[in-house]
């Protein structure tokens, strides 16, 4: 485990990648084996920035900054498919440093290349391997040795196993664990887990680097432990204490409408009616993390139901407060 968030602040980082990371890698490729970098995020940078205002390009239908993407010289939303090129100038402020801010797989890439010119180097991620044989190609040519260090999205993590990879690095636990979802955290520790199971084969050891600004959390001592045991028996308590499956069922009501006050309104009528009925056992109206994709405006409910509860009853009453609304 690599803190990088210390590493930053002494200035020690070469971009997203920690001296120990680089020497890793370094060191493998020099020894005739072969390396992968795993960024669960694809694009140049998962936002573009104005440098001197601040400005932050938003897509229009959706409520999510645009994704950077230097190669095909647009920005793109991940929600909506809407992709507009990059600016010049600023809008705002007339300025012409307009970047991606954060890494994404293409920018990773780059930087690689540049600190490590005789690296051969792939990148698999949604954007390589679009057309029919890409992703075989890519595959194919790490295998055989034609490319020695590998730079991908979870699509990397299932199923493909190399001899000769012995170094693994995560670059961006954080990203992983904090997304706004229960689940994130089961999720983080199975596909890190199943990307560090891509480092040493055939009885020989690899070695894995996981980069994190948050070396403090248990979640990042179990990933790096492999202990399955412990993290299941946390994630069991904090679930079972909040609520959460396989305690509890969740039913998510999501409200759509191309006018927020109205969904506004409409959300929190069907709120309070499901409260007659449910009780306390509903939770919201909320906005989503991403709170309007595809031009409409979205609204979020959450029933928590107990175990054991007639679901069938259950959802019974909920067709006839939807009903009713
Ligand atoms: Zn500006
Ligand atoms: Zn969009």
């Amino acid at each position: 485990m690599v803190d990088i968030k210390d590493l930053r602040r002494r200035k020690m980082m070469s971009g997203p990648f920690s001296p120990r990371l680089l020497a890793a890698v370094r060191a493998s490729l020099e020894r005739g084996e072969q390396a992968i970098l795993f960024q669960n995020r694809r694009g140049f940078a998962p936002m573009t920035e104005c440098p001197v205002c601040g400005w932050v390009p938003k897509c229009p239908n959706c409520d999510v900054s645009l994704t950077h993407h230097r190669n095909a010289g647009v920005m793109s939303c991940h929600y909506c498919g809407y992709a507009t090129n990059v600016p010049e100038q600023c809008p705002n402020c007339d300025s012409r440093e307009i970047r991606g801010r954060g890494y994404g797989t293409e920018k990773i890439e780059d930087a690689i290349r540049s600190l490590l010119p005789e690296a051969r180097v792939a990148r698999m991620d949604l954007d390589t391997t679009r057309t029919r044989n890409a992703y075989g190609q890519l595959i194919g040519d790490f295998a055989s040795g034609r490319t020695n260090l590998l730079i991908g999205t979870q699509m990397i993590s299932k199923g493909l196993d190399f001899d000769k990879v012995s170094v693994v690095g995560i670059l961006d636990a954080d990203s992983m664990l904090n997304y706004p979802d229960f689940r994130a955290y089961e999720h983080a520790f199975t596909m890190m887990s199943q990307v560090s199971g891509r480092a040493g084969r055939k009885g020989r050891q690899g070695l894995v680097i996981l980069q994190t600004k948050s070396p403090g959390l248990p979640v990042v001592s179990q990933i790096v432990h492999n202990d399955y045991e412990g993290f299941y028996h946390d994630l069991l308590t904090e679930r079972r204490d909040f609520h959460y499956p396989p305690f509890y069922r969740l039913t998510y009501v999501y409200l759509k409408h191309r006018d927020d006050n109205t969904v506004n309104s409409a959300g929190l009528e069907l709120g309070s009616r499901l409260r007659e009925i449910f009780g306390t056992r509903v939770l919201g109206p909320d906005k989503p993390a991403v709170a309007r994709v595809k031009t409409l405006c979205i609204r979020k409910i959450m029933l928590k139901l107990e175990s054991g509860l007639d679901y069938a009853l259950a959802r019974q009453y909920l067709r006839g407060a939807l009903a009713t609304c």
